[in-house]
């Protein structure tokens, strides 16, 4: 357990904490009494679902509901499926919720082992897609040779987490496999591992090279790093994979390699968990456990207007019901306060100028903020440079009018993405 703070923030520079040089021990999560994956869902509901309420799964065994669409799910227990629900995500995502009862003796299903001799990015998608760290294999296969450089984040991206860090420090042979691997399926040479501080010793020959940024908030965003690191600058409306370049955590990285390693899929996540008075812990338990169990493994309790985030201070979302489950690409749970939770304002904009100031995008936020306001996202993106955002809610941390402006961003690409969709336009 780690007793004191490994983070520190202040105003205006956000700093990356750094891990100490004896990393502390993961705590393991009691086995959960229900499990919950979360399969996205078929928009065609006419299709029947393969699976069915009692059916029996193995550990490992991978579940698509729907075997064209080629989503799936990993099940981390043996046991039978108790129920298939419907559930919305974050920004109307939709789902099923498929919840696992863990019983009977544990069987381990061995198809990925059957294949796995010889390894392809098609057997990486086929089975790998839902690890911890949610390693971009679509992304990768889909690119048609375009990815020419793999970045690894060995710095998490948001201040107060420490996953990625402590992963890539903690378990190198992994990731040392799991780039062998990805060089290997995806033809791919040139792999960076991000790190920050003096964490770039001692990483010898990994197969990456491994670049520092600076521990200052927001240098491990994907844009930054693009610009620090690989000196390009992704345009407006532009990705990092229309530049050639992948951004994997170093968890996924390890998922590939502790597959190929062992013959089974990890199921099992890391992540950071921070209590109501700031203990950090790094938390080790399955994909689907309910946050509620979490809480509970820690005598944490949440009291009425407590807030519970999922992701970092910065760019994390809050969650209001315990029973949501750990997914692959939880990397933290942050347990914050009432009193010390922040909040938001319908205060107008005073046009104070803090939020251009501290801008890495250098965007007229505070003229973009009254489009915003006014549900203006085409107006927003034409003549304000919405897409020149970089998403990293510094402009919300210094707003003195409390202007949720990180959030208004985030609705107006996800609206401008969905009117581009068939419903909508058929709407
Ligand atoms: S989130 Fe705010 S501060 Fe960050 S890039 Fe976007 S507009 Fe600028
Ligand atoms: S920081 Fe807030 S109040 Fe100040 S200019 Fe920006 S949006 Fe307006």
């Amino acid at each position: 357990m780690i007793k004191k703070a490994f983070w520190g923030v202040s105003a205006p520079l956000i700093h990356y904490e750094m891990l100490p040089v004896h990393l502390p021990q993961t705590e393991k999560i009691p086995a959960p009494g229900h499990i919950t994956l979360l399969h996205p869902k078929n928009d065609d509901l006419s299709v029947p679902s393969a699976w069915g309420i009692g059916d029996a799964v193995k550990t490992g065994e991978k579940l698509s509901l729907y075997p064209d669409q080629n989503d799936y799910v990993i099940s981390p227990v043996t046991g039978k499926i108790s129920s298939l629900s419907p559930y919305i995500g974050n920004y109307a995502k939709s789902y099923t919720a498929i919840s696992i009862q863990p019983g009977g003796s544990e069987i381990i299903d061995d198809t990925f082992q059957k294949q796995m001799n010889s390894p392809t990015l098609e057997l990486l998608c086929d089975y790998l897609k839902s690890a911890p760290g949610n390693p971009p294999l679509s992304l990768l296969a889909d690119s048609n040779g375009r990815i020419k450089t793999i970045v690894i984040r060995g710095l998490d991206p948001d201040p107060m987490v420490a996953t990625s860090q402590y992963i890539a420090q903690s378990r190198m042979k992994e990731l040392e496999g799991g780039i062998r691997i990805l060089k290997e399926v995806s033809g791919v040479q040139d792999i960076i591992l991000i790190t920050a501080g003096e964490s770039v010793q001692g990483y010898g020959h990994i197969g990456a090279r491994v670049k520092n940024v600076k521990a200052i908030y927001p240098a491990a965003l994907p844009h930054m790093v693009m610009k620090d690191v690989l000196g390009q600058v992704v345009p407006a409306g532009k990705t990092c994979q229309d530049l050639g370049v992948c951004f994997f955590t170093a968890e996924a990285v390890i998922s590939i390699g502790s597959a190929f390693a062992s013959g089974q899929i990890p199921t099992s996540k890391l992540l950071t968990f921070i209590q109501k008075d700031g203990t950090p812990h790094m938390v080790e338990t399955d994909i689907g456990t309910p946050i509620g169990d979490i809480l509970e493994a820690f005598n944490e309790t949440v009291n009425e207007f407590d807030r519970i985030i999922l992701g970092g201070p910065m760019t994390g979302s809050a969650v209001y019901a315990l029973e949501n489950p750990v997914q692959p690409d939880t990397d933290s749970i942050i347990v914050v306060d009432r009193d010390k939770a922040a909040y938001v304002s319908d205060y107008p904009c005073i046009n104070c100028g803090e939020c251009v100031r501290i801008c890495p995008a250098k965007i007229q936020v505070n003229m973009l903020v009254r489009f915003l306001e006014a549900n203006q996202y085409e107006a927003a993106a034409d003549s304000y440079d919405l897409y020149s955002c970089i998403e990293c809610g510094l402009c919300s941390y210094v707003c003195v009018s409390k202007i949720p402006i990180f959030q208004y961003i985030k609705l107006a690409k996800y609206e401008l993405e969905r009117a581009k969709t068939p419903e909508a336009a058929d709407a």
